[in-house]
């Protein structure tokens, strides 16, 4: 196998640390970097300040086999990444005539006057190998020392991304003897991480070493993520489906899907499977479950409809919740949960509704129901489930846990349905 190239992503730029943008660069380049098998292994950011640039430039050309920095190659005075990569690579600037031709074209073009400023974008420094910006006047470049590489680009975007695709890129993959790198999700849900890991712990142990596991939760379960390297893409691919599918065994009931497929996606597939429709009926997190199970392309033909209902009255009307229930148990109870799933599922003609009713928060608690406390239902062709949920007081984070739950508890009733009903 090739040996892993890793890399270090620099951005430079006061704005990124003091929150004005959003360093999207890092991401971009990290996710392309990946693509074609270089490991992003550090990101930094600095501000526009030289000790803080050449210290940043010294420990990732250090460590890393390419180092991409993007920003800080304006003609403002701001902009001093040039002047700190010739002092790093002890070299001095020079007016590249084929860098100066294209800024005169630039503005020429435009109809523009040129003034000095811009007249010194086009000196670079002497080691340098110029890479042309078609989209602006900072020009790309690249050095080369020790079978290492680093480029600076500049920091707009859509420039950065011209640069890396036509230019950086390219080059990167003739310049290293690159391997492959793949990955492959396996997405759970109703576990949580520390579980999953003691489930797995065996499995987990006995992986080779070209491939890595990384635990990644999220509001809609924990995602395991292999990554295997190799120099056969087909050959990783393999690998890795096959520890996924020994993973079932010991996981199975968790995982709803892998790589992108989102719950409502799982959901909907098994849905479809069964001939089988849904309804929902949703108090706490209004409206918010039908949104995601409409999310999917295609789900009209198993999502019948919704009815948010809120008020007691509606819960009533709507559903045909009964008011004794109400007044003896309130709205956030297992009664009440059940009656609003069973309604709708009635009133809609579904095959399955699910509901949903709590205290989001952040108030509206009480001693025995405080802010978090949810019920769920799920009510399919032959029997109801209810189950009660403790969750936070993050209004936000409640509805969206809320929708995981409600989801994966429907995804369990249809996987006890027989398909092709
Ligand atoms: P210019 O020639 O436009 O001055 P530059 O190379 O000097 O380019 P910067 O001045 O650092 O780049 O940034 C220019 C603009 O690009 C910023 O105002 C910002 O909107 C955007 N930008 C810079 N760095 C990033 C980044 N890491 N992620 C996303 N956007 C960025
Ligand atoms: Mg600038």
């Amino acid at each position: 196998m090739n040996t892993i190239v890793a890399a270090e992503i620099i951005t430079i730029g006061d704005e990124i640390l003091f929150g004005h943008i959003l360093d999207t660069n890092t991401q971009w380049i990290g996710s392309e970097l990946t693509a074609i098998g270089i490991l992003p292994a550090r990101k930094t950011s600095v501000g526009d300040r030289y000790d803080e640039i050449i210290e940043a430039l010294r420990r990732a050309f250090d460590r890393y086999d390419v180092v991409i920095v993007t920003g800080g190659l304006g003609p403002t005075k701001d902009d001093i990444t040039k002047n700190t990569l010739c002092d790093f690579f002890g070299t001095s600037l020079e007016i590249h005539e084929e860098a100066l031709a294209h800024v005169t074209a630039f503005f020429e073009k435009r109809g523009r006057p040129m003034i000095e400023a811009n007249r010194m974008q086009a000196a670079l420094p002497k080691s340098c190998r110029y890479l042309v910006n078609h989209w602006g006047t900072a020009p790309g470049m690249w050095f080369e020392k020790g079978g290492k590489v680093l480029v600076s680009l500049p920091g707009v975007p859509y420039e950065m991304k011209e640069l890396m695709t036509h230019s950086v890129l390219p080059r990167l993959k003739q310049f290293f003897a690159l391997p492959v790198i793949v990955h492959h999700t396996v997405r759970t849900v109703g576990i949580g991480e520390s579980f999953l890991a003691e489930k797995i712990a065996g499995w987990e142990d006995a992986l080779p070493a070209d491939i890595r596991l990384a635990y990644l939760p999220s509001f809609s379960g924990v995602k395991l993520r292999l990554t295997g390297y190799g120099t056969d893409r087909e050959l990783v691919r393999k690998a890795l489906l096959s520890l996924s599918d020994s993973l079932l065994e010991l996981i199975g009931e968790y995982v709803y899907g892998y790589d992108e497929t989102e719950i409502e996606e799982a959901v909907g597939l098994l849905l479809k499977e069964r001939g089988a429709t849904v309804s929902t009926a949703e108090s706490c997190t209004g409206g918010y479950v039908a949104h995601r199970l409409t999310s999917v392309a295609g789900s009209s033909s198993y999502f019948l409809g919704s009815v948010v209902s809120y008020s007691n009255e509606v819960k009533e009307s709507m559903l045909g919740v009964d008011h004794e229930s109400l007044r003896l148990y309130g709205a956030v109870s297992g009664q009440v949960a059940e009656q609003m799933a069973e309604g709708a599922k009635e009133r809609l003609q579904s095959t399955f509704a699910v509901s949903t009713t709590g205290i989001a928060g952040p108030s509206g608690g009480s001693l025995d129901k405080p802010v978090g406390t949810v019920w769920i239902a799920c009510a399919g062709p032959r029997r109801t489930v209810t189950r009660k949920l403790q969750l936070g007081t993050l209004r936000d984070v409640n509805i969206q846990l809320t929708a995981m739950h409600v989801m994966n508890m429907l995804r369990q009733e249809l996987k006890h349905e027989p398909a092709d009903r």
